[in-house]
């Protein structure tokens, strides 16, 4: 089978692989559709920790497709079925993991990060994941492209059930990427009031406000053009950039009790940043961080889609074909266009 493979530090190679073998506790998925994460391009440009030539992994993390194969002893799915896979599985036994968050135990696995993920035909799902609920079913009418799409969709519902925040808030999204374009579409699902958008970047401001004209877009000075919208600070500001100093500004446009969403993570050398701790503290504000997503959250979003409630479709930017890969990985890293997903 085809499988795109890290072998290491600027190294991904589109291989031949035998299909994998799978146990009587184990599955196999046929995959439809993968799409590229900004953690693809990091671990392509970094490398990562225990990947070489020797030791390569195949990538993916976002991604759907069809039961091949199951092993006797595996119930409860059965062979043809739709569905798409949440990446992370933990130990089993921890507090985190009895507690629902498996994306938290220490001992995380994760599809595409430190196992073989779903950028290949086939990929196996071993029965730890199976038992913790990792693998979704899917309505016949929802396209894989979308269901692949489902695990950004739910890191960003995860941040904001973090946030508790009350329906009509006033919400501001840096970063207008896919993420920050999820982030508006959650909001919604939250009841959200206002939606401002910000970013430095106008052609992607422009593509948010085509996708969706109810967002108020602000360009340039925050603070301003807030205030030349008829308020004078937000609710809830969720931060979808890479950029320290966007955290750090982030608490002068809050309203009193307002929450933060420092959503995603910042260069290893750049990850301190200043807070004004006065501003926390008089205007009773919240800084919420947030990592990955529950099995109940992947399941959760899974259903939203499904149900058409979350129009996922509009971050798809382009389809490619295993051979396209480089493509389509070019574009990502270059951040033309939104989500761009691979097809087998
Ligand atoms: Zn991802
Ligand atoms: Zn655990």
């Amino acid at each position: 089978m085809k499988a795109i493979r890290l072998l290491g530090k600027d190294n991904i190679q589109i291989q031949e692989i035998p299909v994998p073998e799978i146990s009587d506790d184990e599955m196999l998925i046929k995959v439809k559709a993968a799409s590229i994460c900004g953690t693809d391009v990091r671990m392509f440009r970094n490398g990562y920790t225990g990947v070489s030539e020797e030791h390569p992994l195949t990538l993916g993390h976002e991604f759907a497709g069809d039961i091949e194969k199951i092993g006797k002893n595996v119930r409860n799915y059965h062979v043809g079925q739709k569905v798409s896979v949440a990446p992370n599985f933990g130990c089993g036994t921890c507090n985190q993991c009895v507690s629902g968050r498996t994306h938290l135990c220490k001992d995380l696995h994760a599809f595409g990060v430190t196992m073989d993920g779903g950028f290949a035909e086939y990929v196996r799902i071993p029965a730890a994941a199976i038992a913790q609920g990792n693998v979704s079913p899917l309505d016949k009418e929802i396209s894989y492209q979308a269901a692949a799409l489902v695990e950004p969709l739910s890191c960003v519902y995860n941040g904001q059930l973090l946030l508790h925040a009350e329906k009509g808030s006033d919400v501001l999204v840096i970063g207008m990427g896919p993420i920050g374009i999820m982030h508006i579409m959650v909001a919604k699902v939250f009841g959200a009031g206002k939606i401002f958008v910000n970013d430095l970047d106008h052609d992607r401001l422009m593509k948010a406000k085509e996708l969706f004209p109810d967002v108020t877009v602000i360009e340039g000075d925050v603070m301003e053009g807030l205030r030349a919208n008829g308020v004078e600070g937000v609710d809830v500001c969720i931060i979808a950039a890479p950029a320290g100093a966007a955290q750090t500004a982030s608490l002068n446009y809050m309203n009193m009790n307002g929450k933060i969403l420092f959503f995603g993570g910042l260069p290893k050398d750049r990850e301190n940043i200043s807070i004004n701790s006065n501003l926390i503290h008089y205007r009773q504000l919240t800084i919420q961080g947030c990592t990955k997503q529950s099995i109940s959250e992947y399941r959760l979003c899974a259903k939203l889609v499904n149900d058409g409630r979350i129009p996922l479709e509009k971050i798809l930017s382009d389809t490619y074909t295993a051979e396209q890969f480089f493509e389509a990985m070019d574009n990502a890293a270059k951040a033309k266009g939104l989500k761009h997903v691979i097809t087998f």
